[in-house]
């Protein structure tokens, strides 16, 4: 099998494995409980987080622990309407639906609402945040790299904007944060372990002090208030050994990935009828998404699974309709974006990876045709 789905997720690391394996049965206690147990157990957390902060270059009470990015992604949208109230909200047509349908959601109960759309080339330009903020606008949505067409966003642009204007932002970080710089003016950003050779069920989010945001979930005080629920200390120590490891070889695990899905693309590129969704240079090291003349991207997937190659369509498939791509349709259109095909590279694929499934997709993608 050669994997090339490292946008849905990773494999966990060996080492990840190692530093949780004591915090199931070992140091086993409830972070919140006050006896010796208890004890160790919020030690290892506040650990965790503190090494985090390190990384993010924040204090470490802005530091938040949460079940995953689809829950970051939530809690940013609702917890600042929440706060709020009231007011207007702008989202890229690039989010995840974590973000994407929680804004819809607050369209629903009465808060203004304005998508912004991406170019051809797959961006949200810092001018169309500007032209979007209004004087009654409290928050603000745009990715730092998208999920399905790896294209990098203005972030820090972004993020000096919405500052200027007193805009709550957010910046979803969860498929940038082993390649990129983490953003620097952003009210919020969060990271998922699983896509760093983490853990599954664990993200990290970064909330700036004092920011108008209220909890969507009733429960405990953990998190300082922000959200309740028992603290799941070996996912957090694993979600921190993660992003160590990932920060620390970023420069070095970039080029690799980089070079292998070159290689791909060049090929991929080859075979007639080939495009590239989204601009080749805004794009992260390991994403491809590529669109085949007259071969829906879910036969393409099928057929390469058959061959023993995991690669993903961007499309939602229930009860046997699918529906092309929101993102990869609002870039390239809907013809385009019926026949994606994301291919997404990690730190363990090789050079032979890429020329093989590069030799595959081509006879697969003929054989479709014909
Ligand atoms: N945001 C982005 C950009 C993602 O790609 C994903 C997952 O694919 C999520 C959020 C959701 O993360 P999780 O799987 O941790 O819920």
């Amino acid at each position: 099998m050669i994997y090339l789905d490292n946008a849905a997720t990773t494999p966990l690391d060996e080492e990840v494995l190692k530093a949780m394996l004591p915090y199931f049965c070992q140091t086993y206690g409830n972070a919140q409980s006050q006896h010796a147990a208890g004890r160790a157990a919020a030690s290892a957390l506040l650990a965790a987080r503190d090494e985090l902060a390190s990384i993010f270059g924040c204090k470490g009470e802005e530091v938040y622990f949460l079940s995953g990015g689809t829950e970051a992604g939530n809690l940013a949208v609702k917890g600042v309407c929440e706060a709020y109230k009231t007011g207007h909200i702008i989202v890229s047509e690039l989010e995840h639906p974590s973000v994407y349908e929680s804004a819809l959601k607050m369209r629903e109960r009465g808060f203004e609402l304005t998508v912004l759309k991406p170019s051809k080339e797959g961006v949200i330009s810092p001018e169309s945040v500007e032209s979007a903020i209004k004087p009654n606008t409290i928050f603000c949505a745009v990715m730092a790299a998208n999920n399905e067409i790896g294209t990098i966003q203005p972030y820090e642009e972004i993020a000096e904007i919405c500052a200027e204007h007193g805009v709550f932002y957010y910046a979803d970080c969860v498929q940038s944060a082993s390649s990129l710089p983490f953003p620097k003016g952003a009210s919020a950003f969060a990271v998922s372990a699983h896509k760093f050779n983490g853990p599954k069920g664990i993200a990290a989010m970064y909330i700036k002090d004092k920011s108008p945001i209220k909890p969507i979930i009733d429960g405990g005080r953990q998190e300082r208030g922000l959200r309740g629920g028992t603290s799941n200390v070996a996912a957090a120590v694993g979600l921190a050994a993660a992003l160590k490891a990932a920060v620390e070889n970023r420069e070095k695990n970039n080029l690799s990935i980089k070079r292998v899905r070159d290689i791909f693309l060049d090929n991929a590129l080859k075979i007639e009828g080939a495009h590239l969704n989204g601009s080749r240079e805004l794009r992260i090291p390991s994403n491809a998404n590529l669109s085949f003349d007259g071969c829906a991207g879910e036969k393409v997937v099928f057929n390469l699974d058959l061959k023993g190659v995991c690669a993903s369509t961007g499309s939602a498939c229930s009860a046997g309709a699918v529906t092309p791509s929101r993102v990869v349709e609002s870039c390239v259109g809907s013809t385009r974006a019926a026949q994606a095909v994301r291919f997404t590279f990690g730190k363990y694929n090789t050079e032979q990876d890429a020329l093989l499934v590069a030799d595959i997709l081509k006879k697969v993608v003929l054989q479709i045709r014909n």
